[in-house]
């Protein structure tokens, strides 16, 4: 995807009853279209084929520890927000097979899987999704130690962001300066605008693909009337959203911190059941594991997605060197919101709140962030000399 500015296509309006082209025009250029759709009363991104296979007229309630998939009253197509696992699962996949050997009677056979590239269209991926890829694409392409892998899944991903129309209850993009908006790393952007008598939606062109694409859909120049109805949609989105972090310095408000009572506190709560780690869109962290068929001919090394809330995650000779509870809370909210920065010049959390809603016990990372600021309890070590004096 390249991006190129400033672009001659202006933004333009589609039609709701035409966003069915948009599908069939990215369906005809080759891609897999993958969208959202309702599953098991929660909303994931699946193979879709037209609009009808997506979550119309639905919407989620979330809040810490709760979630619930609940019709909205209108004809939305995309009246909700994130679904609880991201895009992730597409660029970094939960279980890959990295090798095979087979042994016969003479000789043993080493084979690893082909790395092709995949021609998926994302749709309906939101401001803070857009930045979470951005950052994997900081960690695995963008990094001195490039995942081929995950560099030819991404090459040929064509992108429609959907810019929110409402915030989740657990929602602090606004924080994270990631949204309600999208700025960049989409192909097509759009807006939904329902009014009384019209459903439409404004696109605004990312890319020369995008361009291409969105030619090929009925559309009409957006007037300033319908700029300004999508303009006012996202101030409205960032007005409502409930959740707020002050990022002022927070990579040393932690690291500084470290000593600070709340860990204690949090840990006793916290089930180190590792499910914010497993629905955050930037967490990549993986394990190796080598499996054998019951004959012993056949073997596989496969890349499982871990956690930095399991023992046997920081397990080296002798032990876990993070063997509470305590650290390793710490150790997750410090690496999001402090170390990353050091590793990758760019925050771990981009603020979707999907941590938020899935934890089991309603564990907040705003509300940590806040318990550790309002009440700063410096590590003696880390106090300046005057301080200490
Ligand atoms: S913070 Fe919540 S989701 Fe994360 S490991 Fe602890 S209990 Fe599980
Ligand atoms: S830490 Fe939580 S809010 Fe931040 S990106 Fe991960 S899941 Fe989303």
């Amino acid at each position: 995807m390249k991006t190129k500015e400033p672009l001659p296509t202006p933004t333009v309006t589609i039609e709701r009853k035409n966003l069915d082209v948009l599908f069939s025009a990215l369906i005809k250029n080759g891609y897999n279209v993958i969208g959202p759709t309702v599953r098991e009363g929660a909303i994931v991104y699946d193979l879709i084929t037209a609009s009808n296979n997506m979550p119309v007229g639905y919407t989620q309630e979330q809040n810490a520890g709760k979630y619930k998939l609940v019709k909205h009253g209108d004809q939305s197509v995309f009246g909700f927000n994130t679904a609880p696992l991201s895009w992730k699962k597409f660029l970094h996949p939960p279980t890959l097979e990295l090798c095979h050997s087979h042994r016969d009677r003479n000789s043993v056979t080493i084979t690893t899987p082909k790395i092709e590239p995949q021609k998926h269209a994302f749709v309906g991926v939101r401001p803070c999704d857009l930045a979470a890829i951005s950052v994997l694409d900081k960690v695995f392409i963008a990094s001195p130690y490039t995942d081929v892998g995950y560099q030819a899944r991404r090459s040929d991903v064509f992108i429609v962001a959907v810019n929110c129309g409402q915030a989740a209850g657990t929602c602090f993009c606004v924080s994270m300066q990631t949204g309600p908006g999208a700025t960049k790393g989409f192909d097509i952007a759009l807006t939904e605008i329902i009014e009384k008598d019209r459903h439409y939606f404004v696109a605004e062109p990312g890319t020369d693909q995008g361009e291409t694409i969105l030619k090929s859909v009925p559309h009409k120049e957006a007037n300033i009337y319908e700029l300004k109805a999508a303009e006012s949609q996202l101030e409205n989105t960032a007005e409502q959203m409930g959740r707020k972090v002050d990022t002022t310095n927070i990579a040393e408000l932690l690291t500084n911190n470290s000593d600070h009572a709340r860990w204690q506190e949090v840990a006793k709560r916290c089930l180190t059941c590792g499910n914010c780690t497993m629905v955050c869109p930037t967490c990549f962290c993986s394990t190796i594991e080598d499996v054998t068929d019951l004959s012993g001919d056949n073997a596989s090394r496969i890349r499982k997605w871990d956690s930095c809330f399991t023992l046997g995650f920081s397990y080296i000779h002798g032990g876990s060197i993070r063997s509470s509870v305590m650290s390793r809370y710490r150790q997750w909210l410090t690496h999001k919101f402090s170390s990353w920065h050091h590793q990758f010049g760019t925050s771990g959390c981009v603020g979707c709140g999907r941590c938020i809603t899935w934890c089991p016990v309603a564990i907040d990372v705003t509300e940590e962030l806040k318990a550790i600021r309002s009440n700063e309890q410096t590590n003696p070590s880390t106090k300046s000399t005057k301080e200490k004096q």
